[in-house]
């Protein structure tokens, strides 16, 4: 009699879970656009050029060892990454008032840094746009940080509710945390433009409110890793501070890898000092030291400026084949008439598409055509080729019609 006996079976994860649904599944037709993960044309996950250079350079270097990291992990991969989101020029790194720390992969410094929060932060409560990718209630509730919503997604126009969201962050207590996507949201493709960055600026730091931007997509949205990065540094560029999640999974093919890092922008460095030993106490429990060699290769094409040059090409061309793809099933959907409008297919941004597809839709194109999604309608456009999007535009007419 197992000690264990009266465990209950969980559920399977909401999206790592359809990737066990579509490995069970023996169609030959069948496609998997649940997990955010990018594809070739040919259906095939893609290691970039750049990474295997990168790669081959570290495993031909005989000096190096596998040695644990520092507690912070690579140094240099941490100075590259705050350079990478804030700029080579920003003041705020300059000024020594940034404190970066080596996480695992994005969901790893989410982690981290609601953790930092829930012992060092006056006000325990973050606001979390509705909707927004699904671990992020898991990972800061169980950071011990208390878990609301502010409105963001207006199904109805299916574009951001700007409104709502002003509305909310400005009922929110002064001083509360407001996690903020990057660029590129997810689910719902949907990001403020510039103008309205900047009113959700003001409001917040009238307010006091304290921005976490998770920071998955840089370079996936525009295929430009600058271009991605405005938004966060207009927050930095106002000289208060903020939180920085960041994820080298999409942009470099590092899924796996699990690389990323924390960034704390503080008011001064004495403070972006004691931050850090704090952030210290905060992972050496949770995982000791992070792992070695993703966080190598990040720093190997960071600090080369050709290998970098390389790494843009390949990042744009991954976005450009995703918003390609828009277009294709956009024209797909208009050469079958299937009713409704799906112009937000074109507008949205980033790896996905909010299709506006109802659970018992997403049911049936599951079942009757062997497509596995998100139950909320979300599919992966980096998941798509121009093969298989006959087969989707055939399953979303029929689940509309
Ligand atoms: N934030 C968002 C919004 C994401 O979509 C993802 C990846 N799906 C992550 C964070 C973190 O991913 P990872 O831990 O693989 O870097």
């Amino acid at each position: 009699n197992s000690v264990f006996a009266h465990v209950v079976k969980a559920p399977e994860d909401p999206i790592l879970g359809v990737t066990v649904a579509y490995n069970n599944d023996p169609s030959p037709v069948k496609l998997n656009l649940g997990v955010g993960a990018y594809r070739t044309e040919e259906g095939k996950p893609l290691v970039l050029n750049v990474v295997r250079r990168a790669e081959q350079q570290l495993v031909n270097d005989r000096s190096r060892v596998k040695e644990y990291l520092p507690i912070t992990g690579l140094a240099e991969f941490n100075k590259l990454s705050a350079k990478l989101m804030f700029g080579a020029d920003s003041p705020a790194i300059k000024e020594n008032r940034v404190t970066t720390v080596q996480c695992l992969s994005g969901t790893g410094s989410l982690r981290v840094g609601g953790e930092f929060l829930a012992r060092h932060y006056h006000e325990r409560t973050i606001y979390i746009p509705q909707p927004t990718w699904g671990n992020h209630p898991k990972i800061f509730s169980l950071a011990g940080l208390s878990v609301k919503t502010y409105r963001y997604y207006d199904p109805a126009t299916r574009g951001l509710n700007f409104q709502g969201l002003l509305e909310d962050l400005g009922s929110a207590p002064s001083g509360a945390v407001v996690l903020l996507h990057a660029c590129a949201h997810n689910p719902t493709g949907v990001d403020p433009t510039i103008q309205q960055w900047e009113k959700i600026r003001q409001l917040m730091r009238s307010k006091r409110l304290l921005p976490f931007f998770d920071s998955a997509y840089q370079g996936f949205a525009s295929g430009n890793l600058d271009t991605d990065a405005k938004p966060v540094r207009m927050f930095v560029a106002d000289g208060g501070e903020c939180l920085l999640a960041q994820s080298y999974a999409k942009n470099m093919g590092l899924y796996g890898e699990r690389v990323g890092a924390l960034s704390i922008v503080c008011n001064t460095a004495d403070v972006a000092n004691r931050v850090e030993s704090q952030l210290k106490l905060v992972t050496r429990p949770m995982f000791s030291n992070p792992p070695i060699h993703g966080a190598s290769i990040v720093a190997t094409i960071l600090r080369d400026r050709n290998m970098y040059d390389e790494w843009t090409v390949e990042l744009k061309a991954m976005a450009e084949r995703i918003i390609s793809m828009r277009q294709k099933l956009f024209d797909a959907l208009q050469t079958r008439g299937t009713p409704g409008d799906w112009s937000h297919i074109i507008k949205q941004i980033g790896m996905f598409t909010f299709t506006g597809l109802n659970k018992e839709q997403v049911a049936f194109m599951t079942k009757e055509y062997h497509i596995y999604m998100t139950s909320d309608g979300r599919i992966s456009m980096a998941g798509l080729s121009s093969k298989t999007i006959p087969h989707l535009a055939d399953a979303m007419h029929a689940a509309v019609t």
